[in-house]
């Protein structure tokens, strides 16, 4: 340092040791005598910490420090001096020593920063201050304590160190403004104002802003009273907006001590624990419990059959035609009996669910392989889907041949580019394949005609058209006989539309507030179905064909649709949230379908939350009996303070992914709807230091959030969140010189134990039950508010803790087809584009604010599309994210633009979502826009995948959440400090403007 203007620098009493530029540590001894007990060093050390994003305690004794303050009583003035290493406190009364440290700790160096000569002694003198005894100027520092504008709010005791740092933060801000003073019935002695000294220092780190002095009770804000008594025993307690410590000398010694010591629970230390309730085990309740069977659909079909055959004494001349929803095998045994039971001279039996397919694997193939060598092209024809109340696209029909072009190309190799569809207006077929030559000139032409059967949807005067079973006799071309057969799985869709849904509405008509909205009607509906269904991996893509996948996605989604649709129309208002819907489907082969149907009640659940409003001591200076306050009703009682099993299980996720804790570090905000802990990794540059502040470090680095595993069914951004801060953790990384990140690897702990029990049946299904939080609760909607729901806590937290600059949700989307026959073959109708098939394999989504209001915003967003596209060039997943969108334009987008839209940024899908801001919003960028500079969501074609399926998806995760990390570490953070009366105060450039990647050519929007 040049002089005693650069105290408050790294090479003054602060220090960088990991050279990243920000101070991370203190560089000060101090050495106080007995008989000296300047209060004013509590304003000191305040300031100290203030300029530091970690520090230790000790710095108040021998430790090695590289500088060394010490006081000396003088006889003719109070003064500061560099002498050496050393920084000399001359002082004639402790009361000018307590004005001077208060000064270099409120006002110094304001604008002697600049002056250019070494700063050796600095002297008051009255209102001003005279540096080297030659320069006199006015000292703007007035002794008032302007209040901060708003009252700390403490709640309890354990909020002094809670989750956000010093003193609970109403709503999430980067400003952590702080104004606390330490006040004393009796002189302090040596020891206690140390243990102050520590409190102050810490404090001070945990705010941007910061009210002096910290010594008088004046003022508005929070104060730490130290009153000696002799009676009963030693207690801390909440009084007013502050605590006051009570006991004798020794005591209040000991209890500051553990004050400025604790470290919250949720940081892995014991501050709070005894708050910390065992949950009553309720039993659970059920609202109704029903069950289904039905006679096989193949025996049904065969009644049909015999019962019009019986009256025919030759059918030898007769074939038969059926469709039903049954594995290939069972098809190909009942067309064995059939023939051989009455000597039919043909029988086909087609398959009812993905006909038009699974008929041109079966049998239309096999034809079209006898003109090898000749065939060119395939055009197929399929007939428009146009009835007015439906809710299938026109083009369901070419949906229901996905993926035929490969499965053609991998059979008999016709290139899949020369498989060409059209959509006919009316045709004699639903559908009509015809193999060219290379000429053009038609080889052979098949054609099949599908039954569909008409089903209402939940809303009113919207039907749908799945496909369903037949049983057709012909004589030659002559119709005999033609009876549509319902599917097993259609007789109990139609069982649960009409007899379950009604019924579980009518069980929870008499809902209490806000039932349906922030929480759920019922706890969960529990579907167990089994039927006798193909369920076969294609091996094209991660395709299949499974009737029951998309049973269960439809008892899911439409099961949603009905509370949307028939609370608006009763009650003028759809109920977002239901509750669970589990539908557990199994198929197995020749098995009679059944189903069991269990609905549980919801039942409200005490948070059983308390505060704390008294801590008691006992004499060797430990907290053994809390005194509590339920949130609940008020009431308050006692709990002994012991051990508990947090602390011994804290580090265990850490320790499982061996993460290096210098770099990362684990705190657990929340614990989930079903008691599950919610960890949060944060990584900022190597600190060695006993405390660290988030704020601060958010202060002097961008911040970056990403939020992984939200939906539960999107499983690759946990691993691959995991392993990318596994990445940062090496030496070889140096992004955290440049950038904090702050992860939550898995946001959704009990959707993800759903996940796992769904899977258990079904390992490559979608899911999509298992996506919400346990009693199927879209969570991220009741952020901000007050809920039983701690997964919706985290972000908040996060964000009143970090104040974090961009924000990243990474999710997923089906990895193959995604169909509801009940629901229009095709993604929910909720959507307002399809989902029906990935269009990339990640793509990414960002929340576009006004472009006028916020032009920052909107160039942030061009900037992270761009540097995520050019992240990705060269990759395999560039290649496949084209691939895709190919597929998407040949399947949808050419026939229907604004149903499968197409936004690239160059090469990337990405879409900007506009958006406005709203104060009570659940989404950082619409709620903080004022320092939120991007709010971005990716989307990764994982649900659910497994082995090199997930490993490419991971990649892309990564990859695309790096691009985003690189852009916030090549942003400058320009960064400035404020000082005005008696406050001082430290800001940085908020929002960030990104930096873009440095190149020559131009960026390309491309909207189709
Ligand atoms: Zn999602």
């Amino acid at each position: 340092m040049r002089g005693l203007q650069d105290i408050w620098k790294i090479g003054g009493f602060l220090a960088d040791q990991n050279g990243d530029g920000v101070p991370d540590r203190v560089n000060v001894s101090m050495e106080l005598k007995e008989g000296c007990v300047p209060q004013g060093l509590i304003d000191f050390c305040g300031r100290l910490g203030f300029e530091t994003t970690a520090l230790s305690f000790g710095f108040l004794g021998h430790e090695r420090a590289q500088w060394h303050v010490v006081f000396r009583s003088s006889l003719e003035e109070t003064f500061c001096a560099l002498q050496g290493r050393e920084v000399v406190f001359f002082y004639k009364t402790i009361s000018e020593l307590d004005e001077l440290l208060l000064f270099l700790s409120a006002a110094w160096p304001g604008e002697l920063a600049e002056y250019k000569h070494p700063i050796c002694k600095v002297k008051l003198d009255g209102k001003a201050v005279i540096v080297n005894d030659e320069l006199k100027i006015d000292a703007f520092y007035r002794d008032e304590n302007t209040a901060a504008s708003k009252k700390m709010v403490i709640t309890g005791l354990t909020d002094i160190w809670n989750e956000s740092g010093f003193l609970m933060k109403e709503e999430p801000s980067p400003l952590k403004e702080t104004n606390v003073s330490f006040d004393f019935q009796q002189e302090p002695s040596l020891s206690l104002l140390k243990q102050c000294c520590y409190m102050a220092a810490r404090i001070g780190m945990s705010s941007t802003k910061l009210h002096f002095p910290m010594t008088t009770g004046k003022g508005g804000g929070f104060s730490f009273s130290c009153r000696a008594s002799q009676k009963g025993s030693p207690a801390v307690l909440v009084k007013g907006t502050g605590v006051e410590l009570e006991g004798s000398e020794d005591s209040l010694l000991d209890m500051m001590g553990y004050l400025a010591n604790a470290v919250h629970v949720s940081e892995g230390g014991d501050f709070g624990v005894w708050e910390q309730l065992p949950t009553a085990n309720e039993e659970e309740e059920l609202l109704f419990k029903l069950e289904w069977k039905e006679e096989p659909e193949i025996e049904r079909a065969k009644k049909e059959l015999a019962s019009f055959l019986k009256g025919y004494a030759s059918p030898a001349q007769l074939s038969a035609e059926l469709f039903i929803s049954e594995p290939l095998s069972e098809r190909n045994r009942l067309k064995q009996e059939l023939a051989s039971q009455y000597g039919l001279r043909n029988v086909e039996v087609h398959s009812a669910f993905k006909p038009a397919y699974l008929w041109i694997e079966e049998k239309v193939l096999p034809r079209l392989s006898l003109y090898e060598g000749n065939a060119h092209s395939i055009e197929i024809e399929c007939v428009k889907e146009s009835r007015e109340d439906c809710l299938e696209l026109p083009i369901r029909w070419i949906q229901e041949l996905y993926p035929v072009d490969l499965l053609i190309e991998k059979e008999i190799g016709i290139s899949a580019d020369n498989i060409r569809f059209s959509l006919i207006d009316e045709a004699e077929s639903t559908i009509c394949v015809k193999l060219l030559d290379d000429q053009g000139q038609l080889l052979i032409m098949e054609s099949l005609n599908i039954p569909v059967s008409k089903m209402k949807y939940v809303e009113e005067g919207k039907f749908t058209y799945p496909t369903t079973g037949q049983v057709v006799v012909k004589d030659g071309e002559h119709i005999l006989f033609e009876k549509r057969l319902p599917t097993d799985r259609e007789l109990f869709y139609q069982y649960y539309q009409h007899e379950v849904l009604p019924l579980l509405w009518k069980e929870t008509w008499n809902r209490t507030e806000g039932q349906g909205f922030t929480k759920p009607l019922f706890d969960r509906v529990e579907i167990e179905a089994a039927m006798s269904e193909e369920e076969r991996r294609l091996n094209i893509d991660e395709e299949r064909i499974s009737s029951m996948e998309a049973l269960h996605e439809d008892l899911y989604f439409n099961t949603l649709d009905y509370f949307t649709v028939r609370g608006e129309k009763e009650f003028g208002n759809g109920f977002p949230a239901p509750g669970g819907v589990y539908p557990f489907m199994k198929s197995e082969k020749g098995s009679r379908p059944k189903a069991k149907i269990t609905a549980y009640k919801w039942r409200e659940r005490d948070s059983g939350e308390a505060v704390t409003t008294k801590l008691v001591f006992d004499q060797s200076g430990a907290p053994v009996k809390a005194i509590l306050e339920r949130v609940e009703d008020g009431k308050t009682f006692e709990r002994d303070i012991g051990t508990s099993d947090f602390k011994r299980d804290f580090r265990a996720v850490l320790d499982r992914h061996k993460l290096d804790a210098g770099l990362v570090r684990q705190w657990i905000p929340a614990t989930s709807y079903n008691g599950e802990k919610i960890p949060v990794f944060e990584m900022v540059d190597r600190i060695e230091e006993q405390f660290f502040s988030p704020i601060k470090c958010s202060l002097f680095k961008p911040t970056v959030l990403i939020e992984a595993g939200h939906h539960a069914n999107e499983v690759s951004s946990t691993p691959a969140i995991i392993e990318l801060v596994q990445e940062l953790s090496t030496e070889e990384s140096s992004l955290l010189k440049k950038v904090n990140l702050v992860v939550i690897p898995c946001a959704n702990p009990d959707g993800a134990r759903l996940h796992d029990r769904m899977t258990a049946d079904n390992p490559e299904w979608k899911q999509h039950a298992a996506r919400y939080n346990a009693v199927g609760l879209e969570y991220a909607h009741v952020r901000y508010k007050k809920t039983v729901f701690g997964e919706a806590d985290v972000v908040p937290l996060i964000m009143k803790r970090w104040a974090p600059d961009i924000i990243i949700d990474d999710h997923g989307i089906p990895s193959h087809e995604w169909v509801q026959p009940f629901a229009g073959y095709n993604s929910p109708p909720r959507f307002p584009v399809s989902y029906w098939i990935p269009n990339a394999l990640i793509y990414g989504i960002g929340r576009e604010l006004d472009g006028g209001q916020y032009p920052g915003h909107v160039h942030n967003l061009s900037v992270i599309a761009d540097r995520i596209d050019q992240k990705l060039k060269g990759t395999d997943i560039y290649e496949k994210n084209h691939y895709w969108v190919n597929r998407v334009k040949k399947y949808g987008h050419q026939w229907l633009p604004d149903i499968f839209p197409i936004e690239q940024t160059n090469d990337l899908l990405f879409y900007k979502w506009k958006t406005e801001t709203n104060e009570d919003s659940f989404n950082g960028i619409e709620r903080y826009p004022e320092w939120v500079c991007a709010d971005i969501i990716s989307e990764a074609a994982d649900e659910t995948v497994y082995g090199e399926a997930l490993d490419i998806c991971k990649k892309a995760h990564k990859l695309f959440d790096l691009a985003i990390i690189e852009a916030a570490a090549e942003t400058d953070t320009s960064f400035f400090a404020e000082s005005s009366e008696s406050v001082i105060e430290l800001r940085r450039q908020r929002p960030l403007r990104l930096e873009g990647v440095k190149r020559n050519e131009e960026v390309t929007i491309n909207r189709l």
